[in-house]
């Protein structure tokens, strides 16, 4: 796997699954945008950890639900790095509550967050990618968005709505030779899922077929696989990587 002479957009990418994304394919030698609204400490932190490994990179402040501010960001990463190769879409939020008590504010940010995100960015990359007949995007989904699960009613439709969209893009872009697809993970060990207590964690890793929660290098593997020249012929696909879990 080499992605060198590669520029990545990684979304959401100062954090958890995002930032190891970032990691990966930085140690494959492709340079890397980040792009996130995160705190400056993970900002910086990130920007170590890939500028460690020699590629170039630079973290843009932009919150991908805002379509003018997505538009401006996939042009200034253009004019800097000189094109765009690979698109992740990892910005995510959770806003978890039974719908007898979810607010339509807490409905709409999520949608705006996990699903607008995504079609803004990918929006703003459509027409280079269809112009230079080559480009990877790579959608975060999630095994609830194929499953559903209580108490999650925003994310599961967002995350439901982004593997819909995935597809949809797929045909549309497959005869330019650019691949969309989807990771579904299942519960991965990150900042978004912190707050559970170990013993609800722990009671999760049991009920997982492999006996473990995920890392966000499990799904970055993944990732960097749909990004890669192994992966050249997939395309409008939903991985999971869960565990076994959604089995
Ligand atoms: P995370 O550590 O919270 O990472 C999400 C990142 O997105 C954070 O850096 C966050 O910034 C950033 N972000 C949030 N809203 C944004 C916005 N409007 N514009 C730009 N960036 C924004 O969570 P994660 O677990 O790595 O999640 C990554 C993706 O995987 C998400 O799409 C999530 O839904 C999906 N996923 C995660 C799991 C899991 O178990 N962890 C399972 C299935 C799917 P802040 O730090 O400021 O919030």
């Amino acid at each position: 796997m080499n992605f060198t002479g590669k520029t990545a957009v990684i979304t959401g990418g100062y954090s958890g699954i995002g930032r190891a994304v970032a990691e990966k394919l930085a140690s494959k030698g492709a340079d890397i945008a980040l792009v996130g609204i995160g705190s400056d400490e993970d900002k910086q932190a990130a920007l170590k950890a890939v500028g460690d490994l020699g590629v170039r990179v630079k973290a843009y402040d932009c919150d991908v639900s805002d379509f003018a501010a997505g538009e401006a960001v996939i042009k200034q990463i253009i004019d800097e790095y000189g094109k765009i190769d690979i698109l992740i879409n990892n910005a995510g939020i959770n806003r978890d509550k039974l719908m007898l008590n979810m607010t339509e504010a807490e409905f709409d940010a999520v949608i705006a967050v996990n699903l607008k995100g995504a079609f803004n960015m990918t929006k703003h990359v459509y027409k280079p990618f269809m112009r230079q007949r080559s480009g990877r995007i790579v959608n975060l989904a999630s095994i609830v968005g194929l499953n559903g699960n209580a108490g999650q009613a925003n994310y599961c439709a967002s995350k439901a709505g982004v593997i819909g969209m995935t597809k949809a893009v797929a045909k549309e872009l497959a005869a330019r030779n650019v691949t969309v697809n989807a990771v579904a993970p299942g519960y991965i060990d990150t900042p978004m899922t912190q707050a559970l207590s170990d013993k609800v964690k722990d009671e999760i890793a049991a009920m997982i077929p492999m006996k473990r929660r995920g890392l966000p290098e499990d799904v970055a593997n993944v990732i960097a696989f749909l990004c890669s020249d192994y992966a050249s012929y997939v395309t409008g696909e939903v991985i999971r990587v869960d565990g076994g879990i959604a089995m």
